[in-house]
């Protein structure tokens, strides 16, 4: 299924989709889990457009390169271009939704790059690697610093976090990335993965939210 940003409310967001821009390691919990040292300054990766696909009616994962993991993550999307080091109220201003989101990765197949210091769009980049669900509108959240998310895996809570719990908030991350490269309207950024990460299987059953502000149940097809 091809993939167009829409709110929750079913209205398609008019601006294409572009690139998707990851941060690892920005929960300390998470970090601890897979150990991994917590970066000194932001590790910042991108994944693109084309593994973005939607939460919706269930998605599949690929067979026979080793553990899929799901990172659950807060998705924004952006609806202003933003570069050259925006201020805080250039990024408050171009944050246009909420999202929850997977960050897919091929564990193993990122392990033995991590190994070699190799980058890692083999683990990262893959066709389906990005699970978008739709988007609350900003103007639905109060404050940026504190939005929850969670993910429920077979009927149980797996991943239970919140944006305050962050290393980078999300404003000074985004800031952060436009500092380095531009960053159009259409592109997603995701902002890092709380603990409690796993390996999916075919029949999996996911229920994604940013409590309070969006709910999406979907699943591991064949
Ligand atoms: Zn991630």
């Amino acid at each position: 299924m091809s993939y167009q940003h829409q709110y929750v409310d079913g209205t398609r967001i008019h601006f294409p989709l572009g690139k998707v821009v990851c941060i690892g390691r920005n929960y300390a919990e998470h970090a601890k889990e897979l150990n991994n040292p917590v970066p000194s300054e932001p590790l910042l990766f991108i994944k693109p457009g084309s593994c973005v696909v939607p939460a919706d009616g269930g998605f599949k994962v690929p067979q026979g390169r080793g553990s899929v993991h799901y990172e659950t993550e807060i998705a924004v999307l952006l609806g202003k271009p933003l570069s050259t080091a925006p201020s805080e109220e250039e990024v408050l201003d171009a944050i246009s939704g909420f999202a929850p989101a997977l960050d897919l990765t091929l564990r193993d197949v990122q392990s033995r790059l991590k190994e070699k210091g190799l980058p890692w769009e083999l683990a990262k980049s893959f066709d389906g690697a990005c699970v978008l669900s739709p988007f609350v509108a900003a103007s639905q959240f109060t404050d940026f610093t504190d939005i929850p998310v969670r993910l429920t895996l077979n009927g149980e809570v797996r991943q239970d976090g919140s944006s305050a719990m962050m290393l980078n908030p999300i404003v000074p991350m985004i800031q952060y990335m436009a500092a380095h490269f531009s960053l159009q309207a259409g592109d997603v950024i995701l902002t890092g993965t709380p603990a409690g990460v796993g390996e999916l299987a075919v029949g999996d059953e996911l229920v994604m939210e940013l409590p309070g502000a969006a709910r999406v149940e979907t699943r591991v097809l064949e």
